[in-house]
Parts: structure tokens; C-alpha cells; sequence
């Protein structure tokens, strides 16, 4: 018999992990990766955080089953997600909640639902976006577009074609993908008195808001960076926003996410909810259960809650202070040009404004790992060697 699996192509390796890859095979000591998507602290390591490791610690002392969670998952989490997300602006009866295998996993449910109950829409994806955003969208049968995000300098919003495109490329009911704080991958966000007009515009338009919520506390703090998203709410009655706990809790190999579908009744709300079951049943049965029950710890002990806090500004704030060190570094570089624009950006991430080639030769020569994109991730620099970046840096732009 003829073997099947013979003449199976090799599929292209993942851009960024293949950089991982190199990165670790690299022997120079002096090597720096900015190409990872995970945050790093100080000694350049991704650390479990502390409140974590506590909520864990009570986990192993009381928990009782490994039995299955139900389809839609933990419901303290659940309402704690509620909470985080939502605040108390919308009505619990309106919102279908639904723990996921991360973002990504959420990002997939809302996908299907997308293509299976509010068919034929197109899902609109910000120009540029999250790698994966495309094939999760298409794999899970949503026809996929693009809007006009970032402008020609690739540091600013082009806000006039985004909205341009919003309001005459799209039919109503098309779901329009928004990164809800820190656009990965350039770290440009609108302001919120854009947000205001995007928000006009996807709601005159008819449009479903598909917020990705990924990063809340990296950007300017855990209720400020929920201002886009709620001015969306203010605006819409209906919306899907997919949230990550990967980021805010250090959790990435837990996979903690979830989906909250915002109806404009109770009885459609009960009814998505059923439909986003049934996606679930047929994809994963029903999410894990260490992840979300660490999320829940935490969030119900006041103890545990400051801590997370805590933590979590101090991530945000080193990401700060890393931005302005390199910005200032680049400036005592003689003929470099200027990155203050760095300092406007949010998150973890940023278009450098380096060319692939530069990106390439910034490895080569010097051993700092940077996506071919020009996207770094700010907490993957090293303050204590600053300035030998800003000059390697300097270098290959010479
Ligand atoms: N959305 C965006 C914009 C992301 O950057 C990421 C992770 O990098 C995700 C979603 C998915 O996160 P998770 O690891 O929780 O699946």
C-alpha cells in the first residue's frame, strides 16, 4: 500500500519563533532577542508572578476535582472577566461569557460564531496586525478584509483612511476587528477622542466591534486602557470583545482567555450564549481549568488583588522606562535619527522604523534579534547594556 502522508509539503516555518530558535542557538554573549512576543523583566526572563504562585499554592490546598468544567467554563472567572472588561456599564443579562484557551482560542470561537450565525459577514483586520488575526479568522470560515491603520511614516495613525475605510468599504454587519490598547504589532493606538469617531462610524455603519483585549495594564493602566473599548460599548449595542489573560498575568502557558458577547436583550444573549456552546463542544469540549481558577483566586482576595496590581504596574512601568532610556540613548548617538516617537506608543511593542535588511544586519553583525518587520518588543532590552544597543542600533542605520 502506498503511503499517505508521503507527498505532504513542508509547511513554512513560524516567522518569529524561527528567530527564537536562532536566537538560542546563538553563541555570542553580547546577543539580545526583540523579537519574542512575551514580556520579559529585568534579568530577562519571563517570570511567574508572585501573585500567582500564591493563588497557586492555595489552589494545591483546596482544590477538590479535576472533573470537567461546564462548556462555558468557570464561573467565578467568568465574572470576574465580566467585571474586568465590562466594569458595571453594561447589564449582566446582556452579556454571553465564555472562558477560552487563551485569545487565541477566543478569537476562534468568535470566529465561528461570526461565520455561523451572522453569515455572510466579513471580518475588517487592521492594516497592519497580529499575524495570526488573518489565519485564525479564515480557519475558522470568516471571510477576511483589511482597513487603513497605520500611515505612511509607520510610526502614526493614517486615522482619515482608517475611518474612510470603515464607512465605504464595509456593508452592515460586517464585524470590524479593534485592538482594544496596545496594537500589536506597532504599539499605535488611537486617542480617545478617536475613539469616539470610530466608534460613531462602526455604529452609523452597522457594524459588529470585534475587540481584542490583550494587553490591559500594559498600555496607560488597567481602567485606562478599557477607555476605547468602553466608548465602543457607549456607542454599539452589540460587540464581541476575545480578552488575554497570557499578558496581565504572566499565565501564557495556561491558556487563560475568553469571549464576551455583548446582545442588545437578555433572550439574544441567551441564545448566543447557547450557540457559542455549541462552537465550544466541537472544538475543545471545555476549557482548562488551572489557568482560569488562578485568575479567580486571585481576583477574589483583596490580598492577592493588590498584589496583581502591584506587579502588573511594575511590568507596565519598566516597559515606560525602558521606551524613554532607549529614546534618550539614540539621542546621544551622533547622526541618529529621532525615536522620541517611541514614547507615544503603547505597550510592549513598537515599529522601530528599522527595514528588513537593517533588521537582518542588526543579527548578523551584532546579535540583536529584531522582526523582520522592524517590530520590537521594548521589554526584551536590557537597561544595563542601553547604550551598547543605542549604538549598534546606530550602527546599522548609518
Ligand atoms: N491578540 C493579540 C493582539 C496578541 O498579541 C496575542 C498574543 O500575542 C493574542 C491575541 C493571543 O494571546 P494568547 O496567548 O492568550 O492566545
Amino acid at each position: 500500500a502506498s503511503h499517505r502522508f508521503d507527498s505532504i509539503p513542508l509547511a513554512p516555518p513560524d516567522a518569529i519563533l524561527g528567530l527564537t530558535e536562532a536566537f538560542a542557538a546563538d553563541t555570542r554573549s553580547e546577543k539580545m532577542n526583540l523579537s519574542v512576543g512575551v514580556y520579559k523583566d529585568a534579568s530577562g526572563v519571563t517570570p511567574i508572578m508572585k501573585c500567582v504562585k500564591a493563588a497557586e499554592q492555595k489552589l494545591i490546598e483546596t482544590e477538590k476535582t479535576k472533573g470537567y468544567l461546564s462548556i462555558d467554563g468557570l464561573p467565578d472567572y467568568r465574572s470576574d472577566v465580566q467585571k474586568l472588561v465590562f466594569g458595571d456599564r453594561i447589564d449582566a443579562g446582556r452579556i454571553a461569557m465564555v472562558q477560552a484557551p487563551g485569545g487565541t482560542g477566543a478569537l476562534r470561537v468568535a470566529g465561528e460564531f461570526l461565520a455561523r450565525q451572522c453569515s455572510p459577514t466579513r471580518v475588517f483586520l487592521p492594516n497592519p496586525t497580529w499575524a495570526n488575526h488573518n489565519a485564525i479568522m479564515q480557519s475558522a470560515g470568516v471571510n477576511v478584509e483589511s482597513y487603513s491603520y497605520l500611515a505612511d511614516d509607520r510610526r502614526s495613525l493614517n486615522f482619515e483612511a482608517m475611518l474612510n475605510d470603515l464607512s465605504t468599504k464595509t456593508r452592515p454587519g460586517d464585524a470590524v476587528l479593534l485592538h482594544a490598547c496596545c496594537h500589536n504589532p506597532t504599539g499605535v493606538d488611537p486617542t480617545a477622542d478617536q475613539w469616539k469617531e470610530i466608534a460613531r462610524v462602526v455604529s452609523s455603519q452597522g457594524l459588529i466591534p470585534l475587540l481584542d483585549f490583550a494587553y490591559q495594564g500594559f498600555g496607560d493602566g488597567l481602567e485606562a486602557d478599557a477607555v476605547g473599548l468602553h466608548t465602543m460599548l457607549d456607542a454599539c449595542a452589540e460587540a464581541i470583545v476575545c480578552s488575554s489573560y497570557s499578558k496581565n498575568f504572566g499565565l501564557y502557558s495556561e491558556r487563560v482567555g475568553a469571549v464576551g458577547l455583548v446582545a442588545g436583550t437578555p433572550a439574544a444573549a441567551t441564545a448566543s450564549l447557547s450557540q457559542l456552546k455549541v462552537i465550544v463542544r466541537s472544538n475543545y469540549s471545555n476549557p482548562p481549568r488551572h489557568g482560569g481558577a488562578i485568575v479567580a483566586t486571585v481576583l477574589s482576595d483583596d490580598e492577592l488583588t493588590q498584589m496583581w496590581k502591584a506587579e502588573l504596574e511594575e511590568m507596565r512601568l519598566r516597559i515606560t522606562h525602558l521606551r524613554e532610556q532607549f529614546v534618550a540613548g539614540m539621542a546621544k548617538q551622533s547622526g541618529a535619527p529621532d525615536f522620541s516617537f517611541l514614547l507615544k506608543q503603547k505597550g510592549m511593542f513598537s515599529y522601530s522604523g528599522l527595514t528588513a535588511m537593517q533588521a537582518d544586519e542588526l543579527r548578523t553583525k551584532h546579535g540583536v534579534y529584531v522582526v523582520g518587520s522592524g517590530r520590537i518588543n521594548v521589554a526584551g532590552m536590557d537597561e544595563k547594556r542601553m547604550d551598547w544597543l543605542c549604538s549598534v542600533v546606530a550602527d546599522v542605520l548609518a
